[in-house]
């Protein structure tokens, strides 16, 4: 059976999107070249999180996590979701009234948050070192463990009626007969259909090397179960303000308690690098910004390091909307650290563009066109 719409890539952004498009009665075929949450989505941390470094950002963030409320309702126990909140946590006066600011900005839209007073603090979460300047506590955030969801997703799609084709990499697009586009697998094979949703993170360059989508390296590190010993998501004020070392490289604290009793830990952000390998100067560096926060973590066992490459994009949003210049060529990529947030609201503004119906909140923000300028091809 032809489909309707091909989604290229199976990570958190091509899965929502192909579920999406099913549920909106087109027929979708899903292709990707390893199984379903394996790339980015496996190396990330799940964090669902109120971001608010724009106006954009948090509208974006805000749809996504009223959409992520009604998936997990609907999927009980699956993706070790766990209703953490998020503790921002300032070290210093200026820091806390940033994070005053970050509770009134969300509470103006209605998204729970409060200032919790430094004398507060260890009662909230005894893990934390003392002489903090105090925390904003986020209710609404939540963890989640990101590939299990994306490999969920893809079986919700056949449960659905659409098709999911996996280990199959597609090698090339082209315009086909008419309104139609082709994609080429590696094995030779071709499929047709009138819209190709391109979400292949940073394999998206391959197929379409206009579309400026670049990797931002991180680094993370897990420790073994300690259940019970941390409470929220703690995230230091730092974090997103990219203060960088001399060689790019950038460290905020971000220690996330898993529904397994470990605590993952991050982040570190850096451009310019063409490999995933750890490196110890950045790992170390993650690792001491997260024990000034949690001086327990210097005695805790990390049983695993590891790097992955954030998909992002020249203005730090991501591109969700129709090819400028490729007719039926679609681009849902460039989510960097915001992806698994996010995920839910891409798929459905792109579903909402593809179908020429109204957005549930403005798409110009991230439209694919912004970075070309007129200049076709760009
Ligand atoms: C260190 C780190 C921490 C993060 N923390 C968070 C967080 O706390 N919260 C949050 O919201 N986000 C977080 N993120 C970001 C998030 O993980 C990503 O934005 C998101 O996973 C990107 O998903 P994706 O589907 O675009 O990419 P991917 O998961 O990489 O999916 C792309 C898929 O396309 C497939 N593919 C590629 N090329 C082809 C082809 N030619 N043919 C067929 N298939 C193809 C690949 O196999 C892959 O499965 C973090 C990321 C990192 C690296």
């Amino acid at each position: 059976m032809q489909p309707d719409v091909i989604v290229v890539g199976g990570g958190i952004i091509g899965a929502s999107c192909a579920v999406s498009l099913q549920q909106a009665g087109m027929r979708t075929l899903l292709i990707e070249a390893a199984q379903p949450g394996c790339g980015i989505t496996a190396a990330g941390m799940g964090h669902l999180v109120a971001l608010d470094e724009s106006v954009q950002e948090l509208d974006l963030c805000l749809f996504s996590l009223k959409l992520w409320r009604d998936w997990v309702d609907q999927h009980p126990g699956i993706g070790q979701v766990v209703q953490t909140g998020t503790l921002w946590v300032a070290e210093n006066d200026a820091q806390l009234i940033e994070a005053q600011q970050r509770a009134e900005r969300l509470n103006q839209r209605q998204w729970q948050a409060e200032v919790i007073r430094p004398e507060d603090l260890s009662q909230l979460e005894p893990a934390l070192r003392q002489g903090l300047a105090g925390a904003v506590r986020v209710t609404g955030d939540s963890v989640v463990y990101p590939p299990v969801i994306a490999y969920r997703m893809a079986h919700d799609l056949v449960q659905l009626g659409g098709q999911l084709l996996c280990g199959q990499r597609v090698n090339s697009l082209r315009q086909g007969s008419g309104s139609s586009v082709s994609v080429m697998l590696d094995d030779d094979r071709q499929f047709s259909a009138q819209h190709v949703v391109v979400a292949a993170g940073l394999g998206t360059t391959t197929l379409l090397p206009e579309i400026p989508v670049f990797p931002r390296k991180g680094h993370l590190a897990i420790t073994d179960r300690y259940p019970g010993r941390l409470r929220h998501q703690i995230v230091s004020m730092d974090y997103g303000q990219h203060n960088m070392t001399e060689d790019g490289l950038s460290v905020a604290a971000n220690v996330q308690p898993r529904a397994t009793g470990q605590w993952l830990i991050g982040s570190s952000r850096q451009d310019g690098q063409s490999d995933t390998q750890v490196s110890p100067v950045a790992i170390g560096a993650v690792l001491q910004s997260a024990i000034r926060l949690l001086p327990c973590l210097a005695t805790m066992h990390v049983i695993r390091s590891w790097a992955g490459m954030r998909p992002a994009s020249p203005d730090g949003q991501p591109m969700i909307g129709a090819h400028p210049h490729r007719p039926g060529v679609w681009i849902a990529t460039g989510h960097e650290g915001l992806g698994v947030t996010t995920a839910l609201a891409t798929a459905d503004m792109l579903t909402s563009q593809l179908l020429g119906k109204t957005t549930a909140i403005d798409a110009a923000p991230y439209t694919p066109s912004r970075f070309f300028n007129g200049v076709t091809g760009r």
